[in-house]
């Protein structure tokens, strides 16, 4: 060690005592992360409550983690969760398991899956890291109705794809906004 080496390494610390601080103050102060961060999972739903998800296992197959389960059901005219034929019986995703990738929301048919921004997904045992469909499901936003219950808003499911939209407007969803971002919105 040279005779200046100590002050050179003072300097070092002298100069830090200068610079912009970089320690997150987490978890007293969240960080907002960027608007299309991949974060936990959301099932959505239609502008009547119905559930999006048809069951179709797309988003499971996708998935290079093998991270998604997904056991559809037959909607019936007692007990119909989704409009059309399918819904989404028993759906789960293991958070130990999963990249984060998005690849299950580019696959999904209906934008019945979207990733939301929470990222406060850990925990101290694996079995809670499994989200089942009731911690998935977005929730029930004013004028949506808990499922089962009778299609509200068409006669068939193209009425509720071909003019969500306009279904999503007459329901006071204000414009600009999607189902989607209020439910998500709804969640926080
Ligand atoms: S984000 Fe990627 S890894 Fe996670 S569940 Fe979706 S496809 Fe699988
Ligand atoms: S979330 Fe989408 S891709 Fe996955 S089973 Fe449901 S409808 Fe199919």
């Amino acid at each position: 060690m040279g005779t200046f080496d100590p002050i050179k390494g003072f300097g070092v610390t002298f100069a830090t005592m200068f610079k912009k601080v970089v320690t997150e103050e987490y978890p007293e102060v969240k960080k907002i992360p960027a608007p299309r961060f991949h974060g936990r999972h959301q099932l959505n739903r239609h502008p009547d409550g119905l559930e999006k998800c048809v069951g179709c296992e797309l988003c499971a197959w996708a998935c290079p983690a093998d991270a998604i389960f997904v056991e559809g059901g037959d909607n019936t005219d007692e007990a119909r969760y989704s409009p059309g034929e399918r819904y989404g019986k028993d759906y789960q995703i293991n958070y130990l398991r999963c990249i984060g990738c998005g690849l299950c929301i580019e696959a999904c048919p209906t934008r019945a899956l979207t990733m939301t921004n929470e990222y406060e997904t850990a925990d101290d045992n694996r079995q809670d890291l499994i989200y089942t469909k009731e911690d998935l499901l977005a929730p029930l936003l004013p004028g949506m109705e808990a499922p089962p219950h009778p299609m509200r808003l068409g006669a068939d499911e193209q009425d509720y794809y071909v003019r969500g939209p306009e279904l999503a407007r007459g329901r006071g969803v204000p414009e600009g906004e999607t189902v989607e971002s209020g439910q998500e919105e709804a969640r926080r």
